[in-house]
């Protein structure tokens, strides 16, 4: 495929795909949730006393009964069907890093030869999905398949299409969770109620925290015709082959530049849908890389923001097709330029609107602001190396310790102005406390300037960031679920706050102050970890060296981070705060090495074909050239004059030989290192073979597939080039 013929290729995607997307009449405000089952609808849809009580069961007070599952169906079915709807499926996101979904017809036979459209309770509530493909990790054998799906009520109903979308946990029949969803709203609630009893100490009404989440979401786009030409981005996401472009991101020309038309049109195409479906969609922007972009919504409930961003991710691939484009979410495409992350902005709010990261007004504002902050950082230091677990992937491997991303070790940064407050107040006496005349609070904190919010100083090195009035853990890679690391964080962070609240009520009830007792703990805490803190340049050398001596987790090879899962002080955790027993720590630890054997396995499969099949028969194809135009010259000059008019194809034909005898031997090793890899039992060692072996020959062989795409005729080149994957839209 030459040149010329790619640009053919693009050119037809634009004939194709007029960059028209045709207007909604309606303002983004009116459309926004237009096929969400929202409650605004319920309390349109729903008999008053029904809509009371879902409102209970949603807000997770009351247990969902029979009886009124039966209403709510029904109301749903007269909603669903007025949008066309004849199907409803579970809606269910299992251990594969996707959603799964089953449709059923709302058809049932009348008794009378004839059908009608029918929609129970019990179909809303529960179904039982054929589980046995779906990842278990050895919970559930294949023999005894059932698993369960379940509403989870606090997350709306949607439609999509022509089927009804009900979002729902996936659970075994033993109860164990088989899913992202069912763990987290276990986090969910447990953070809830070690923050709340905190937050109880400095104001007694607080009844309920929630845990937010506002992701942005990275990706890329490639014109769909060239990405059909390239086998391994078609199978793998990425290309395993490829020499860098020489433009790409050095002019740093594309970050927040204008928007491509043919881009601009699928952006909005894409939000439009989005916000049909309640996503709040808010920004958008070019990224670094070239055809590199971000979407982020507004912030959510958690639990909301996961399911929203597994339907964004959904929807991007969808949207992307009818543009001509391939939505790539995998987070490293492309070697030797930007990869792409899924910031995840992390918050506690209260129901009584007080935002639990930023500074307050008075003194006890400011002291609960530094309590949430100190007890965040000592889960964060407590299990740095489970949070970076719970970020890992084969994929994500790739962007993590790159000179573009936070490197494979969790560190915090503040900035300067809250460094400062800690230090101070680490450094204070207990004579910083007081209470005057009139039971006021007075503490020796300096003032911490409103403006902090907006104001914080950016360190883009740093893989969890302190920005304003939350965190920001920006290591999530941009294809995983955001779930997984949102289990890890607010599980670690629900810890921290329950031994905190114990430490204090111990204090009291030894008959200390409250507020004296949460200064001397805040002060004793913020020495305890103060190695996680970190305003450095987290991409240097030496913090490598640094973090180790801190006594961080330094590790970066994917099968030995994942065993961070199986660390006491994780399964410790995980056990008191009810998120997980220790077998389905187990279980799904099995799940994530088996998934990094397999894509591994993937890559070297295709890596190897396209080696064989595409690279040396055609560099093997120009060098016949080169080597017939030598003998030619010898036909027209003397052998001296034609040896030395073709020194230079003699060389290239020397380097040809070189690289392709390089790939041919090593692709054979590459062979047999898998070989070997696959006859290990263990899933752990397979893995880490996988790792050790696998993994690195694809990267030393690549460098010679590299090196001849640089000397091949591009007219001969099989596989369209990084110049026209990134520049052509
Ligand atoms: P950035 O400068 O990091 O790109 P943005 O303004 O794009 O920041 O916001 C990133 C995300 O952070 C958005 O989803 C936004 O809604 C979210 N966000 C803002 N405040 C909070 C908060 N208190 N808690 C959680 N997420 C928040
Ligand atoms: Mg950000």
């Amino acid at each position: 495929m030459s040149s010329a013929l790619r640009f053919q290729v693009v050119g037809e995607a634009f004939k194709k795909h007029p960059v028209e997307v045709k207007a909604p009449t309606e303002r983004p405000s009116e459309f926004f949730g237009k096929y969400v089952f929202s409650r605004q609808k319920m309390a349109q849809y729903l008999p008053e006393d029904v809509y009371t009580k879902m409102i209970a069961v949603m807000d997770g007070g009351a247990t969902l009964d029979l009886a009124t599952a039966d209403v709510v169906a029904e109301s749903m079915k007269r909603w669903a069907m007025d949008l066309g709807v004849t199907h409803i499926t579970h809606w269910f996101q299992p251990l594969t890093e996707g959603t799964a979904e089953k449709h059923d017809g709302f058809v049932v036979h009348d008794g009378h030869g004839g059908m009608i459209e029918e929609f129970t309770g019990k179909q809303l509530v529960q179904q039982e999905p054929d589980a046995s493909s779906f990842p278990s990790g050895g919970i559930r054998s294949t023999f005894e398949a059932r698993g369960y799906s379940a509403w989870d009520p606090a997350s709306p109903v949607f439609v999509i299409g022509d089927t009804l979308m009900i979002p729902t946990i996936f659970i075994a029949y033993t109860g164990e969770a088989l899913d992202y969803k069912a763990p987290l709203k276990k986090a969910l609630h447990a953070v809830d109620k070690a923050a709340t009893a905190v937050a109880q100490l400095f104001y007694p009404d607080v009844k309920k925290v929630v845990s937010n989440l506002g992701w942005e979401q990275e990706y890329f786009l490639v014109d769909e015709g060239l990405y059909a030409a390239r086998p391994d981005l078609l199978m793998t996401g990425r290309t395993l082959m490829g020499h860098d472009s020489a433009k790409n991101q050095q002019m740093d020309d594309h970050y927040f530049g204008s928007i491509p038309e043919r881009v601009a049109a699928f952006m909005r195409d894409l939000e439009i849908q989005a916000l049909e479906l309640g996503i709040p969609c808010k920004t958008r922007h070019n990224e670094a890389a070239p055809n590199q972009f971000e979407l982020a919504p507004i912030y959510e409930e958690t639990n909301l923001a996961v399911d929203h961003n597994m339907l964004l991710m959904m929807l991007m691939k969808k949207v992307a097709r009818h543009h001509g484009f391939r939505c790539l979410l995998h987070e490293k495409p492309f070697a030797g330029i930007n990869g792409s992350g899924k910031h995840n902005n992390w918050s506690l709010t209260t129901d009584t609107g007080i935002l639990l990261h930023g500074p307050g007004r008075t003194q006890k504002d400011n002291l609960r602001f530094i309590t949430f902050i100190v007890e965040t950082l000592m889960a964060v230091w407590r299990h740095n190396g489970l949070l970076k677990a719970s970020i890992v992937s084969a994929s994500n491997a790739h962007r993590l310790g790159g000179y573009e991303a936070p490197p494979a070790i969790i560190s915090s940064f503040l900035g300067t102005q809250l460094s400062a407050v800690l230090d101070h107040l680490e450094k204070s006496t207990d004579d910083a406390i007081t209470l005057d005349s009139k039971h006021e609070l007075r503490l020796d904190i300096p003032q911490i300037p409103e403006l902090l919010i907006d104001n914080t100083d950016r360190n883009r090195t740093s893989p969890f960031a302190f920005t304003g009035n939350r965190f920001e853990f920006r290591a999530v890679g941009s294809e995983a679920n955001c779930a997984s690391a949102m289990i890890a964080l607010n599980s670690a962070v629900a810890e921290a706050l329950m031994d905190f609240r114990k430490r204090v009520d111990e204090l009291t009830a030894a008959g200390s102050d409250t507020m004296s007792a949460i200064l001397k703990l805040v002060r004793q805490d913020i020495a305890a970890c103060r190695a996680i803190r970190f305003d450095g340049n987290g991409y240097s050398q030496e913090w490598q060296q640094e973090a180790a001596r801190r006594g961080l987790d330094t590790e970066g090879s994917v099968p030995l981070v994942i065993d961070r899962y199986l660390d006491d002080e994780s399964v410790e955790m995980f056990a008191r705060t009810h998120v997980f027993e220790r077998k389905e720590l187990e279980a799904r630890n099995e799940i994530k090495w088996d998934t990094y054997t397999k894509k591994i396995q993937i890559e070297a499969r295709i890596f190897g074909d396209l080696c064989i099949n595409h690279i040396v028969p055609v560099a093997t194809r120009y060098q016949s050239q080169l080597i017939d135009s030598v003998h030619k010259m010898l036909d027209i000059f003397s052998a001296e004059k034609a040896r030395e008019l073709s020194a230079n194809n003699i060389s290239l034909i020397e380097q040809i030989a070189e690289h392709t005898s390089f790939i041919t031997s090593n692709v054979d090793k590459l062979i047999d290192a898998r070989r070997v890899a696959n006859r290990i039992e263990d899933v752990r060692q397979r893995a880490i073979a996988y790792h050790d072996t696998v993994a690195p020959l694809i990267e030393t062989i690549r460098k010679h597939v590299d090196k001849l795409e640089l000397i091949v005729d591009d007219e001969l080149w099989p596989l369209p080039k990084y110049r026209e994957l990134l520049f052509i839209r």
